[in-house]
């Protein structure tokens, strides 16, 4: 990347509310056919028109053509039956009714590959597309045909690989994998998750990114928050490995969190999207509260490997404090440019 200290976001931003019912997860559309079709394009330029005016350096779809970072994606595979739903608790936190593995899962067509194409054509900037990772899909589904998470997951790996190569060759710089659950199953993560990544990026040439995050700022997390005490050390379970495997970069929840900082330390050499803005709240940080958590990030990351990020997408938010929230994110990393240069 040539500009120092480059912006993004974690991925989803919100919804137009003519789209979609604003401020919730999952939530339904309000068109459909071709109007639906159209209603997805006009709010992935409005996103990369937001994104652009708060001066953000690689952008993103805003996550506009999915209703749900992780479920959109199982949608569209073979073996999978929407139909016919179960509860399970997602990340060992909150009920969720879920699809059901029925069978051999594949990809029989692209799933975003046309979307990044359209993103491709309306800019020049580098362009980030986030896809779920393998240990978050099975998280969200009920198994009654592999009967094995492990089984599961590495289909998908071979999946998700297949839709990043097509990513890429449709002009992704950056494919990211959305892992949250590598926060909670610290022992699969090490014995076959961060293999199952490394299996989905295999062969690709753009970078890759793995989100590891707290969640979004809904209650079910807030609350869980709550119950892991004074520090979060959970990242120190899987950053050893991480450090060592192929993916290029670790994108990160800091602002405003527990985790403590210096185990940034344990993923030195790679680079890092620093979470600088906090999803869980309303309230637009300024930009010297941005300033403030990468200052303390350039601690343990060269300053050439700090890619200043927010913690988590920012669906659930108003637009308003979204654009808000770009914007203190853009301005606190110029503060640390300028500082950075003299
Ligand atoms: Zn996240």
């Amino acid at each position: 990347m040539k500009i120092l200290l480059p912006t993004s976001t974690a991925g989803s931003l919100p919804k137009p509310s003519w789209l979609a019912e604003p401020e919730v997860l999952w939530s339904p559309w309000k068109l459909d056919g071709d109007q639906l079709v159209d209603g997805k394009k006009d709010a992935l330029r409005i996103s990369l028109h937001e994104q652009n005016h708060a001066g953000v350096d690689i952008v993103s779809d805003g996550e506009q053509t999915r209703q749900h970072f992780v479920t959109t994606f199982i949608e569209h595979l073979s073996g999978v039956d929407f139909e016919n739903r179960k509860m399970v608790k997602i990340r060992n936190r909150y009920d969720a009714s879920v699809p059901t593995v029925v069978g051999p899962v594949s990809r029989e067509k692209p799933v975003f590959v046309e979307d990044a194409k359209f993103l491709r054509k309306q800019t020049t900037k580098p362009i980030k597309w986030a896809l779920p990772g393998p240990m978050t899909m099975i998280d969200t589904l009920y198994d009654d045909h592999y009967q094995s998470r492990e089984k599961l997951a590495w289909e998908f790996a071979k999946i998700l690989n297949q839709e990043a190569k097509e990513l890429e060759a449709a002009g992704v710089d950056i494919i990211q994998f959305d892992e949250p659950a590598f926060n909670v199953f610290f022992e699969d993560v090490n014995d076959w998750g961060i293999d199952c990544l490394e299996r989905a990026i295999e062969g690709l040439k753009c970078e890759t990114a793995v989100h590891i995050c707290y969640g979004y700022g809904i209650k079910a997390n807030t609350d869980w928050k709550k119950t892991l005490g004074s520090e979060w050390r959970q990242y120190e379970e899987v950053f050893p490995k991480l450090q060592k495997s192929n993916i290029d970069i670790i994108s990160l929840e800091c602002h405003n969190s527990r985790v403590p900082i210096e185990l940034l330390a344990l993923i030195r050499g790679k680079k890092v999207m620093v979470g600088a803005i906090d999803v869980a709240t309303d309230r637009v940080e300024t930009p010297e509260e941005v300033a403030n958590t990468l200052r303390s990030a350039l601690k343990y990351v060269d300053a050439d490997k700090l890619y200043p990020c927010t913690n988590c997408g920012l669906a659930p938010l108003p637009r308003a404090v979204a654009s808000g929230k770009l914007s203190a994110l853009s301005q606190g990393a110029e503060i640390i440019r300028k500082e950075l240069v003299t």
